[in-house]
């Protein structure tokens, strides 16, 4: 069998570099491993209930994604805008909508979490992150968020109360030491727009890239064994030839058919699904406002009733509510330890909680340390790598990458 292009992998990374070299009338032949397309985007559909493998939000400020995907098809739901903060027993400080006035905003939640002149510099900074071009951030001299966030002059109980439990869910990573870069993307992202689930699961996004593409681009359970600069060796369903190859796969995978490529650390991550017997109005303000931890005691890194967000990723009156943890314990105890952690966050008894599904994902995101580079090498060995850990680890950074590997194709293919 031969292609044009062949990509190994049908995440989002693989099927945005199909799009695009199939838009230009490239014969191209994805590979994946498994019986889905998406990789780490995908949804279970379990009794009339959606679960996401992993909380994961699509921010459609992104914009290489919303060039891309028809957000209409998407039906995208928003999350309530701003977060939640736990502050103790009595105390959910609501940091209201970021766009509309992050100053007021910040102020909203007291003098307990930080001085007004610290809330101010840290809005004044997200604002210009927001407000500069997405090159310029990718310039600044970089640093882990933790010194940045103390060079803007932020003081330590606005850092440990409200930034850094949120950026923990963000980064995958408590230390903070994940680049600047990176963050400054991020809160671009969230000034300029509101996380969203599409009405479907989260799946529907890579669906819709693979509905996109010619019928056949994709052929599933098809795994990779070998990859050479014109050809691949499947485990089971002999060669494959092609002008140029793409590969396309999880970091670790890549590493392991080129082994040119070296895999950042991988960050892991569970998350946990709850059928709560609560009214959604005690909870979150009957928001589905993400919530943190301010005092950071306990696992769960954040929570959100997705319900209350999109009401049909349940039966009708049911209250489903996602959590997340850093590792990958699904232990009794560490259940024990997020139910009781749940019960603290949203101020009520979790007993009758039914917990409906767990996801321990190992390899979640890629480490972004610094010195962070956007636009790693992509042509290793004579082929072609691309992925998020080639951007940033995001689904737009796997868009972009797989646009930027596709473009490269098309030039070495003569086609540009
Ligand atoms: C829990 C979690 C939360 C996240 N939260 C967010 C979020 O809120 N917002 C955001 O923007 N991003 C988020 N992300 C990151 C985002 O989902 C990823 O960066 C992106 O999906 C990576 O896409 P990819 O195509 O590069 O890699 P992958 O999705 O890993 O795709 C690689 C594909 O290659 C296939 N493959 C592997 N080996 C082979 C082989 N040998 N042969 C053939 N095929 C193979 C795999 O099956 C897979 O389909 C999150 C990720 C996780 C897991």
């Amino acid at each position: 069998m031969s292609a044009d292009v062949v990509v190994v992998g049908a995440g989002l990374t693989g099927l945005a570099a199909a799009r695009h070299l199939s838009i230009h009338g490239v014969n191209v032949e994805v590979l994946e491993a498994s019986d889905h397309v998406g990789g780490r985007v995908h949804s279970d559909h379990i009794d009339g209930i959606t679960m996401d493998h992993g909380f994961q939000v699509y921010n459609p400020s992104y914009p290489e994604a919303a060039r891309v995907l028809d957000h209409e098809a998407l039906d995208l739901h928003p999350l309530t805008p701003g977060i939640g903060v736990r502050l103790g027993p009595n105390r959910l400080a609501r940091l209201g909508d970021p766009r509309r006035n992050l100053i007021l905003s910040l102020g909203g939640l007291g003098l307990a979490t930080g001085s007004p002149l610290s809330k101010a510099k840290f809005a004044r900074y997200a604002i210009s992150s927001a407000r500069a071009p997405i090159t310029e951030l990718e310039q600044r001299p970089d640093m882990s968020s933790l010194e940045a966030l103390k060079k803007i002059g932020i003081d330590s109980l606005l850092l440990e109360q409200v930034i850094r439990p949120f950026l923990t869910g963000v980064f995958l990573e408590q230390e903070l030491l994940t680049s600047r870069r990176f963050m400054d993307l991020v809160l671009r992202s969230f000034v300029r727009g509101t996380p969203s689930l599409p009405s479907a699961g989260m799946q529907a996004i890579p669906e819709q890239l693979h509905r996109a593409l010619p019928s056949g681009t994709v052929r599933l359970n098809c795994a990779v064994a070998k990859v050479n600069k014109k050809s691949v060796t499947t485990v089971n369903d002999g060669r494959v030839t092609a002008k140029l190859v793409i590969v396309a796969t999880d970091p670790l995978t890549a590493q392991k058919l080129v082994p040119g490529v070296i895999a950042p650390a991988g960050r892991s991550v569970t998350t946990w699904y709850h059928l709560a017997d609560t009214a959604p109005a005690a909870l979150a303000f009957g928001d589905a406002l993400l919530i943190v931890d301010g005092n950071q005691n306990g696992p769960v890194i954040n929570t959100v009733v997705l319900t209350s967000a999109v009401a049909n990723y349940a039966n009708p009156g049911q209250v489903l509510v996602s959590s997340s943890t850093l590792g990958l314990d699904v232990s009794t105890q560490a259940a024990q330890g997020v139910r009781d952690h749940l019960a603290r966050l949203y101020g009520v008894s979790t007993k009758g909680w039914q917990q409906v599904g767990v996801y321990p994902i190992a390899y979640a995101l890629p480490a972004m340390p610094p010195p962070f580079q956007f636009q790693s090498p992509i042509e290793i060995e004579q082929v072609l790598v691309a992925g998020d850990h080639r951007d940033s680890g995001s689904i737009q950074g796997a868009m972009v990458s797989g646009r930027r590997a596709a473009q490269r194709a098309l030039e070495l293919l003569h086609l540009r």
